[in-house]
């Protein structure tokens, strides 16, 4: 009997999307995410099967597809000779590890696609059933709300038998709906945006500002940590850190005092929009939640959004820092990100912040210093680190 990995997907369903294109993205991000293991990735009907995989690593095979956007679910399933024998066979098998004497509920679900088989769907489902509740008498059948599925797929070539199934992300395969360019900072919620967005099917590119000596080196480390943290949902990222002390003291010395944090934000845009045009990323990602501080005010990032003319999502911007929290936690980037290393927007905060910043007078800010080369200097001299899921 062989071990094959059966990946259900959501969302094909989409208007005006092209289903082949989806498919092909899913077997890509699926086999990227298990390689190097040995992994033949086949498309059939509706679902994907991955062939290959040695039995001994299905499960850690399983719970690498359970962060691969676009799965909805896997099952570990054996395949068999299409004979009912060796399918109760199987399904008695897996029963075994799943359940073993435990009392527990289940249902059984079968899909015929080869109508030469002679038992149909139904038959099979209520046989197979039966056979189960006299191996395993504690088993019970609830068709409703079943705590383990038992599924039988009778294909052309073999049956595909399984019990259980594990939950996949939802969401979109990644780099099916273009990339965007993610500000990362040390804190909690930009990797918990950029994982939001990638979880829509888009290719993340990252972008760090430093202020070495005022951020330490260990800061820096941090944020290549998260990148990689989520690289393993959102695949290859490639990290740019950038030295941002000249701009920052400059604006520190020449800049009304009051402004320098949205004035830091707005030039923090500027060279993110830059960095993204020229690697073909369209849109620019920042964990902003209104009102989370003072540069998060409606006024604030007004301001900001009017140094750039790409579009900037903030899909945490009706979020609670609460939930927020409970995202980071769940997607395993909190721990990191509550390491005590100072962030370059920390160092330099200024006493009283403007809370309502107006357009104009920001801008009159920013212009009492020619920043042009000072932005190409920090863009050339940026450090890029290439982060590959793997690894991880
Ligand atoms: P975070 O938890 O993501 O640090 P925050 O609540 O601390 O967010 P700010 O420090 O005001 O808020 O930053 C707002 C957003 O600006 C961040 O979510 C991030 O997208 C971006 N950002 C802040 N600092 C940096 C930085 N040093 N490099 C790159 N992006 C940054
Ligand atoms: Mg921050």
């Amino acid at each position: 009997m062989e071990t094959v990995l059966l990946v259900r997907y959501a969302e094909i369903h989409l208007k005006g999307l092209n289903r082949p294109y989806f498919e092909r993205s899913l077997m890509g991000a699926i086999s990227r995410a298990l390689s190097p293991m040995p992994a033949r990735v086949v498309r059939e009907q509706g679902r994907i099967f991955v062939f290959d995989v040695p039995a001994e690593q299905a499960e850690a095979a399983a719970d690498k597809l359970s962060r691969v956007f676009g799965v909805h679910s896997i099952s570990i399933a054996l395949a068999v000779e299409k004979d009912f024998d060796a399918i109760a066979e199987a399904a008695a098998a897996l029963m075994a590890a799943a359940a073993g004497e435990r009392a527990c509920t289940f249902k059984v679900f079968a899909r015929r696609a080869d109508k030469r088989f002679p038992m149909r769907s139904q038959e099979i489902c209520v046989e197979l059933g039966g056979r189960l509740l006299d191996r395993f008498p504690a088993l019970s059948v609830d068709v409703r709300n079943p705590e383990l599925h038992v599924g039988v797929e009778v294909r052309q070539e073999r049956a595909f038998v399984y019990v259980g199934e594990i939950m996949g992300p939802g969401g979109m395969p990644v780099g099916c709906n273009g990339k965007a360019m993610l500000l990362i900072s040390g804190g909690i919620d930009s990797p918990v945006a950029g994982h939001m967005i990638a979880k829509r099917g888009v290719a993340i590119d990252a972008i760090h500002f430093y202020s070495y000596p005022y951020t330490s080196e260990r800061a820096r480390d941090k944020v290549v940590d998260l990148a990689r943290i989520v690289s393993r949902y959102a695949g290859p990222i490639t990290l740019y850190l950038i030295p941002f002390t000249e701009i920052q003291l400059t604006i520190y010395e020449k800049c009304p005092s009051t402004e320098t944090t949205v004035l830091m934000r707005r030039l923090m845009m500027k060279i993110a929009e830059r960095v993204a045009n020229s690697c073909g990323a369209q849109a620019l990602i920042t964990g902003e939640a209104i009102g989370q501080v003072a540069s998060q005010t409606i006024e604030s990032l007004t301001v900001t959004n009017d140094a750039v003319t790409m579009p900037v999502f903030r899909p945490l911007i009706g979020f609670d820092k609460e939930e927020i929290v409970e995202r980071a936690k769940a997607i395993g980037t909190f721990d990191t990100s509550i390491l005590p290393y100072e962030d370059c927007c920390t160092v330099f905060v200024p006493q009283h912040p403007v809370t309502k910043p107006k357009v104009e007078k920001l801008r009159a800010s920013e212009a009492l210093v020619d920043f042009t080369e000072m932005i190409e200097t920090a863009i050339k001299n940026a450090e890029i680190v290439k982060i590959h899921p793997h690894e991880n």
